[in-house]
């Protein structure tokens, strides 16, 4: 399938009626069909996008949608919520709250980039979740379990992870990627490397990112040790009296040899960036 970009979807089956959409260079999305109802992980960029992943939801059953979970507020994952009225949104108070406090900047960010999505970025209605947690919600779905965890700040204050323990099956949102540098613009770089270590403990083999290919276990190790050693590095280099340029190129000189061929690895500096405003 095309859209309108040219990019393509696939469709993949990881688990009886558990599926990844991969959207090559865009955003994936996740979708459980369960006995009498489906849960959609993530709404895309826009309403048209979130309308496509409806249709293909449409290919795959006729039962109607009751849950959409947010991974966390960015907009080219939760932009398209307003598609999904007629389904629960669930996602984490945080997520709720940077909606409401960051989606007009996000929107005016994609307008001035003049990009695919900023003239219908201008219509979209921001949509935050209506069911909302702290922790941890536990939803039984069509016999299997579906588990929303949250483990502390990490890539934005407001990730979740999608478990299903009995499927070994994790959906990341932008946590974490097979071989991809995560964005790090509104990142809380200490607690993310925290929150990727606990993030190692929940059961599963297999991982469906927010942004990349299908994963497993081993490729979030690495996107741990990318973040810990992105971290040590630049604060090494900031105790050194290095500004912010300087550390980028120390930062990148550290981890070229493990993460240079990272999709990404360009934007190493954002990184060292948000550390510098997160360090005294
Ligand atoms: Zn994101």
């Amino acid at each position: 399938m095309a859209s309108s970009n040219g990019a393509k979807t696939e469709i993949v089956e990881l688990a009886r009626g558990v599926y990844a959409r991969i959207h090559e260079g865009l955003t994936n999305a996740g979708i459980i069909v369960g006995d009498d109802s489906v849960l959609v992980i993530d709404s895309l960029r826009v309403p048209s996008f979130a309308r496509g992943l409806r249709a293909d939801v449409r290919r795959l059953t006729d039962k109607p949608v009751r849950y959409l979970v947010d991974t966390h507020g960015h907009w080219d994952h939760a932009f398209g919520n307003e598609e999904f009225t007629d389904a629960t949104i669930v996602g984490h108070v945080n997520c709720r709250r940077e909606l409401e406090e960051f989606g007009e900047a996000w929107r005016a960010n994609v307008i001035a980039r003049n990009n695919d999505w900023s003239e219908e970025i201008k219509t979209v209605r921001i949509t935050p979740p209506d069911l909302t947690f702290d922790h941890r919600l536990e939803l039984h779905f069509g016999g299997r379990r579906v588990d929303l965890v949250y483990l502390g700040r990490a890539h934005t204050s407001g990730d979740i992870f999608i478990n299903l323990p009995d499927d070994g099956l994790l959906f990341t949102g932008d946590v974490a990627q097979d071989g991809g540098v995560p964005y790090m613009v509104d990142g809380y770089m200490h607690d993310w490397v925290e929150t990727d270590t606990r993030l190692l403990d929940l059961p599963f083999e297999r991982f469906v990112s927010g942004h990349g290919p299908i994963g497993a276990k081993p490729a979030l190790v690495e996107a741990r040790d990318f973040i810990a050693a992105l971290v040590s590095n630049a604060e090494g280099a900031f105790r050194d009296g290095q500004d912010v340029p300087r550390a980028t190129e120390t930062v990148r000189g550290a981890l070229g040899g493990r993460f240079g061929g990272w999709r990404g690895f360009e934007r190493v500096g954002d990184g060292v960036a948000r550390l510098r405003s997160q360090t005294g």
